[in-house]
């Protein structure tokens, strides 16, 4: 099976370097946004600034927590109203190859103030709980944080199927079918539903949603009139892998893993630069200007850790391919679900080395497209990894 070109506006190696020349434009503009929202703390703290902007403050507002709550809110809001004016700059750019239209500034501005304004509010209110945080020196504080990231993400994954819309799947043919192939690897029925599209170009096909007891395999309400049959099957069987053995523990472990190490480095390297500093936190407003410290310090830690993250998160995706392939061994549904992909968003195609570590949770889709073809150990009578979910 050799690889065909890639349909649609995809087909030649032209519009292929040019996709390729505008992801590496959208990723240093993405690198920018980035960095505004490192080095902006950063620099607060280090240059002092941001005591001489609280001192300010402080003698405007009565209340400390009041003035380091509108210190950390503005320190939020420009970053992201930086932020803001970049993307519109990277759509603006995007659209000489992608078409799409161009909203004005203005109007795209507005449309994104009330998110920015509620995040620079979180993010104040989180400053002011770090300030009291700072006052419990404890050597385990990074450990209870992350304790607590965990439980609430968990409980944020595992509410996700109560709070989306759905249904439970219907009498087609392609349903019927579906729910053989649930059968054949033991999910219940009870743990697929249609899921309400309300907008048509962000639904994906399919999609596992939930965790442990809640998880739930969503598939697009329009099913087989947004794609074929066959392919559709080949969704199916690559989100029964998700269902089957990744949406249990291991979301679980990478939220305490990813917490514990931020948490643990930024602990670690604050307290290390505030004791060169200064001797520390001998009144309110030196917590205050540490604040920004233990904000970039984090954001940063996060940031290099995005590499890790994705590959195994693209290792994970990678593997349900190879699931969705052994159980309904239609390899050519996969290319073609691959090829509408590129055709849909030609940059997914090939990935340049920073969409690749710090962007991406799914491969790229010349690598899917390459395992697609090449993967069928079942033609030639060798074993398959996965026989054990499948009764093979
Ligand atoms: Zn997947």
């Amino acid at each position: 099976m050799a690889i065909e070109p890639i349909a649609l506006n995809f087909d030649a190696v032209d519009a292929q370097a040019m996709y390729y020349a505008l992801q590496k434009k959208l990723n240093a503009v993405w690198a920018i946004t980035q960095l505004i929202a490192i080095v902006l703390p950063l620099l607060l703290f280090f240059s002092g600034w941001g005591a001489q902007a609280y001192e300010l403050l402080r003698r405007h507002l009565r209340l400390w927590w009041s003035a380091a709550f509108a210190l950390f809110f503005a320190i939020a809001f420009i970053a992201l109203i930086a932020q803001i004016a970049l993307i519109h700059f990277a759509i603006t750019m995007q659209s000489e190859l992608i078409e799409s239209s161009i909203p004005s500034f203005s109007g795209f501005l507005l449309a994104k103030l009330p998110e920015a304004v509620a995040t620079s509010a979180l993010i104040g209110l989180s400053g002011i709980l770090v300030c009291y945080l700072l006052d419990r020196k404890h050597r385990l504080m990074w450990l209870w944080l992350s304790v607590l990231a965990t439980v609430l993400g968990s409980i944020s994954l595992m509410a996700t199927p109560a709070l989306t819309e759905t249904q439970p799947l219907g009498d087609t043919p392609v349903e019927r079918r579906i729910v053989e192939m649930a059968g054949q690897l033991g999910i219940p029925i009870s743990s697929i539903a249609k899921e309400r599209c309300h907008d048509a170009r962000s639904c994906s096909p399919g999609q596992v949603i939930g965790l442990g007891p809640t998880r739930l395999i969503l598939l697009d309400d329009r099913l087989s009139a947004k794609t074929p049959d066959e392919q559709l099957l080949q969704v199916f069987a690559h989100e029964a892998k998700h269902y089957l053995l990744d949406n249990n523990l291991k979301p679980v472990f990478l939220i305490f893993l990813i917490s514990s190490v931020v948490f643990l480095v930024t602990q670690t390297l604050s307290s290390a630069i505030v004791a060169r500093h200064r001797a520390p936190y001998t009144s309110v407003a030196e917590k205050v200007k540490v604040v920004p410290l233990v904000f970039g310090l984090g954001l940063a830690t996060f940031i290099l850790l995005q590499p890790a993250l994705n590959t195994y998160r693209q290792h994970v995706e990678f593997e349900a391919d190879r699931f969705g392939l052994e159980f309904n061994r239609h390899n050519r549904a996969l290319i073609e679900i691959m090829r509408s992909d590129a055709a849909a968003n030609p940059m997914l195609f090939r990935f340049t080395p920073v969409t690749r570590y710090f962007r991406a949770t799914h491969p790229e889709i010349r690598a899917r497209i390459e395992f697609a073809e090449s993967y069928h150990p079942w033609a030639n009578n060798e074993p398959i990894v996965y026989a054990q979910y499948m009764g093979k």
